[in-house]
């Protein structure tokens, strides 16, 4: 059954902006995305015989989604391809495993209103938007129900209103989906709300755009991004090395300029980056691109995704490995999510 509706480009919540010559925008690279089995394997070389079904089956259960600047990075021809793999959809994906569940961190029952999450005394979560740029095959939020959360103008003032009457809040995560689908104006309009508030002093925000479309990173963002009064933290997701070229370092480096921090979550994918010469590299790369390591997280049992799943104990060997080849500032700190725990639970490594 597809629960989730499948993405969409929400005409709405696209800028609509001119550009000055032929370089596209990255609305129109979004909209331009892959979002069919068959564009994909035409795309890379695959042989649609051997594919074609499978794909096809996946990308029933959740669509596919790849913008072409994530695409140029995958190495045509190679189904192992640790980039491919992420958004590769395959007939595996139908297969009911024990233990592997829709809502793995038990979401559905920490919305405190449309579109805010309250699972943390200190911090509150924004769903801004249920839209992607991307469709990673393993997100744990891949049965989310985005659809009974999308944020009308009255849930964003009941928003805005919960937070003002909630002074132990001082930092509020965008999230989603990807919060930078949403056009700038619309981001700007919430960060000006935000920072009215006087108790909210930072603004932390969860994406993976600036890494899929690095021309996501626009001068309205970084203006955004440089409110005076607020501190910016951004999260990103790069599970491997090869997803940071050289269009996404440029890019990293402008927000970096514009003095937001920049950290890196990681999930641990079987078949993408379970090698230690793999988050060795990834770890080393990250920092020439100026983001820490953050969290490495463990697989999130989501349905549909048990073919990614790498087990607790390799998990451990792994970050014991990258402890005696990286400076301690370098590895990421092994977590895992814990439904109904507020923070991350990090593992203990069994030195
Ligand atoms: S970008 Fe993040 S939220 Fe969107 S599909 Fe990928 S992992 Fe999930």
């Amino acid at each position: 059954m597809i629960q989730r509706t499948p993405v969409r480009i929400e005409a709405q919540l696209l800028d609509n902006q001119c550009p000055d010559d032929d370089t596209p925008t990255w609305q129109q690279i979004l909209a331009d995305s892959i979002t069919c089995p068959e564009s994909l394997l035409a795309q890379l070389g695959l042989d649609p015989a051997s594919w074609l079904q499978g794909a096809r089956a996946g990308h029933k259960l959740f669509p596919v989604r790849v913008p072409a600047p994530y695409l140029a990075r995958i190495r045509p021809g190679d189904p192992e391809d640790p980039l491919l793999r992420q958004v590769m959809p395959l007939a595996d994906e139908a297969r009911v495993v024990d233990g592997f569940v829709r809502d793995p961190l038990e979401e559905a029952g920490a919305t405190a209103g449309t579109g805010l999450i309250r699972k943390y005394r200190s911090r509150a979560l924004l769903m801004i938007t249920g839209q992607c740029a991307i469709n990673c095959r393993y997100c744990f939020r891949r049965h989310f129900p985005y659809d009974q959360h999308r944020l009308s103008p009255q849930d964003r003032t009941a928003a805005l209103h919960q937070l003002q009457q909630a002074p132990e809040i001082n930092e509020v995560i965008f999230s989603g989906g990807d919060p930078l689908a949403v056009n700038d104006r619309l981001l700007a309009r919430w960060v000006d709300n935000l920072a009215a508030i006087p108790h909210i002093k930072r603004i932390r925000i969860h994406t993976r755009l600036p890494v899929v479309i690095p021309q996501r990173v626009t001068d309205d963002l970084l203006q955004w991004l440089s409110h005076p009064g607020l501190q910016f933290v951004m999260v990103l997701h790069i599970n491997h090395p090869a997803e940071l070229d050289a269009p996404t370092r440029a890019a990293l480096q402008r927000l970096t300029g514009a003095g937001v921090t920049l950290l890196n979550q990681s999930v641990i994918l079987h078949g993408v980056n379970d090698r230690t010469d793999t988050l060795y590299q990834l770890s080393e790369t990250l920092f020439d691109a100026g983001v820490l390591p953050y969290y490495l997280h463990t697989f999130d049992p989501v349905a549909g995704a048990h073919h990614f799943n790498v087990d607790d104990d390799r998990a451990r060997q792994l970050v014991r490995e990258l402890n005696a080849l990286l400076p301690g500032f370098l590895v990421p700190r092994l977590v895992r999510e814990i439904p109904g725990k507020s923070g991350k639970t990090p593992l203990d490594l069994n030195f």
